[in-house]
């Protein structure tokens, strides 16, 4: 019998004052010599403020300017191949995803370290470029160990954690396409990978009370959602249960270079498109429920809040039915006539 190997990370700590927690992981996983990668506001910031932590090791420091392949490739040029045992991102998005590739290239174990919790790629193995302009993913190892922070994540740009919010709860939407592939045209489902993926996202959604993403407990239930999130997608290898109809929708304004939206905002709104068609066609979905979770945390649910038009977001959503055809959802079960998408857009009152 043949098993097919997970990689998944082996420590995960989530919570104040757990970057006190680096030199423990550096240690458990045997790492002598490492690169960190950081950019200059993080490094002022953050990393100056590590002494302690960073002073037994040996290690190079490096600053990430842009989220390229380009620049993943002249890190590696400049750390002259150097033997790394780890590569430590501490950072956004931009700082993390460069990270997986040079470990994924150099061959080393990669430590997330977010400073912000804007979507789900601080535990997934994908980082996710632009280049010329269009969007590009990268499939990479998994982080061995995520580090997150709160007393640091907590002061990062308000946006940027209803964002991540956005990027959670939309694998309420993305879970469901997925089932569908697997009722509709047999495609191979992971019940635990699913779970994962979808648990946390509608635990923030059904809280009755008010979410208040600074609060500490709020924040942390964010954050653990997202990493669970990367780790459903390091589970079966691929992005399908955090990534479905609403991120071709996303895709697509990033193709279309429309609007100025964050990923999660635009992942957010294209779950309360999707859901309604959930709901609409399958029984299954509440798009008011989403919309209404939305409005608690404060994040954007209309097409203008993103700067977007209404003849922008139906030629997104017209585009978005063509993007990787192969990625079964609702969209391919449905297959909406921009009139119906109409309709949906002034019942959401997306647009
Ligand atoms: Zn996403």
């Amino acid at each position: 019998m043949r098993f097919k190997t997970v990689e998944l990370p082996h420590h995960i700590y989530i919570g104040e004052g757990e970057i006190s927690k680096l030199g423990k992981v550096l240690e458990s996983l045997e790492v002598n010599y490492f690169l960190l990668l950081t950019d200059s506001l993080v490094k002022n910031l953050v990393v100056v403020n590590l002494k302690n932590e960073l002073a037994d090791w040996d290690y190079d420091m490096m600053i990430v300017e842009t989220a390229r392949m380009e620049e993943a490739r002249k890190i590696i040029m400049q750390s002259g191949f150097s033997d790394y045992d780890a590569i430590v991102g501490i950072g956004g998005g931009k700082v993390l995803d460069v990270s997986k590739v040079v470990s994924t290239e150099m061959n080393a174990a990669f430590i997330s370290i977010p400073t912000t919790a804007s979507h789900d790629g601080i535990a997934s193995p994908v980082a996710s470029f632009k280049e010329n302009g269009k969007p590009i993913s990268i499939s990479t190892n998994p982080p061995s160990a995520v580090i997150a922070d709160l007393s640091i994540i907590k002061n990062c740009p308000i946006r940027l954690l209803r964002s991540g919010y956005g990027d959670l709860i939309s694998n309420i939407s993305s879970v469901k396409d997925w089932q569908l592939a697997r009722d509709l045209v047999g495609e191979d489902y992971n019940e635990v990978a699913a779970s994962i993926a979808v648990m946390p996202a509608q635990l923030m959604v059904s809280k009755a009370d008010d979410l208040d993403l600074t609060l500490s407990p709020h924040l942390l239930m964010l954050m653990r959602g997202l990493i669970m999130s990367g780790v459903a997608i390091a589970f079966v290898g691929s992005s399908r249960p955090a990534s479905g109809a609403e991120h071709k929708f996303s895709h697509a304004i990033d193709y279309l270079g429309y609007g100025n939206g964050t990923h999660g905002e635009q992942v957010a709104i294209g779950t309360i498109i999707m859901e309604y068609l959930h709901e609409r066609n399958y029984g299954k979905g509440n798009w008011e429920l989403v919309k209404e979770s939305l409005e608690k945390v404060r994040a954007p649910t209309t097409a203008k809040e993103i700067g977007l038009t209404k003849e922008q977001v139906l030629e997104a959503l017209m585009m978005a039915k063509k993007l990787r055809k192969k990625r079964f959802t609702i969209l391919e079960a449905v297959n909406p006539t921009k009139e119906d998408f109409e309709i949906i857009l002034s019942k959401t009152g997306v647009a």
